[in-house]
């Protein structure tokens, strides 16, 4: 025991994580709020889409938050569904961004059908990690569950990592006066720590218990930011002697820059790119991520 007071986490853009030491198991439950409203305003999506990216980049930081390591985690699906391209990314120290794409036709022919299974078709989930300073980036890649990306993440956990993963993610808009449409989402995950036999964990009592109490969790308590964190965790495991660490922060954060676009336009000739400009000779690029609109005069850029 440490006499160093406990920091509540706060209601929205935080990752906690915790341990049940006494079943060998450890966890981490995250809430978004403002950063998902950010990550989410640069993108016009039909809402179906917005949820799958909410999910997405909660999904994101329960992963990135919970290695090791300088760099980045991303989370993508490909698939053929209306849902044709989407990525998040989080940055270690709690930076997220993402950005999804649905192709209008293809979705208004599915009936406007907001089923995971529809929206995203059949495809895969690719969890890519990339670390600072060279190293071989890292990629597993699962089939897409038509259950959705928590279902999808408990086959990479288990196909991947041989570790039994229990995963729950929700998301859900909100209306505030004022301030227009926001999104909230809300993600937890139970995991066996590693080194455990996953035939074994699976088929313990103890297990199947925190399984049928982790059944129990509402969306609207990942959701709802009236709900304490602390309290879902005593709720659900006050039994295990659920023991929590310090939250984490997450925030918003993009990456992109206008001197990498502009390095990327000046090595080309000035003929290739005679027909970007808009009709007053500025080139402008908008980041897909973040929707910041870089303007270069065309007679700044090639000689
Ligand atoms: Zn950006």
């Amino acid at each position: 025991m440490t006499d160093t007071p406990y920091t509540p986490a706060p209601a929205a853009d935080f990752v906690l994580p915790f341990d049940l030491p006494d079943v060998g198991l450890r966890g981490r439950i995250l809430r978004l709020d403002a950063v998902s409203t950010r990550a989410l305003a640069a993108h016009p999506l039909p809402e179906p889409g917005q949820r799958v990216l909410a999910e997405a980049l909660a999904l994101s930081a329960l992963l990135g938050s919970a290695l090791r390591f300088e760099g980045r985690l991303s989370v993508q699906t490909r698939g053929d569904g209306p849902l044709n391209m989407l990525v998040t990314d989080y940055y270690a120290g709690g930076g997220l961004r993402g950005y999804a794409r649905v192709d209008e036709e293809k979705f208004a022919a599915t009936g406007s059908n907001a089923a995971f299974a529809s929206l995203v078709g059949t495809g895969a989930l690719a969890i890519t990690i990339e670390q600072k300073g060279g190293a071989q980036p890292y990629q597993g890649l699962v089939p897409l569950s038509p259950d959705g990306l928590a279902a999808s993440a408990e086959t990479y956990f288990a196909q991947s990592e041989q570790l039994a993963t229990i995963l729950k993610i929700a998301a859900g808009p909100i209306y505030r006066s004022g301030e227009g449409k926001g999104w909230r989402a809300g993600a937890m995950m139970v995991q066996a720590v590693p080194g455990a036999k996953i035939g074994d964990i699976r088929t313990s009592d103890d297990w199947q218990r925190v399984n049928l109490f982790m059944q129990t969790l509402e969306d609207v308590e990942l959701l709802d930011t009236d709900v304490p964190a602390e309290s879902i965790l005593w709720r659900l495991f006050h039994e295990d002697d659920v023991r929590v660490q310090p939250s984490q922060p997450l925030r918003f954060q993009c990456t992109c820059e206008a001197e990498r676009v502009r390095t990327v336009l000046q090595s080309y000739s000035k003929d290739a790119l005679k027909d970007l400009p808009d009709p007053d000779g500025v080139i402008r690029t908008r980041c897909e991520f973040c929707g910041s609109v870089y303007e270069f005069p065309l007679e700044t850029l090639a000689d």
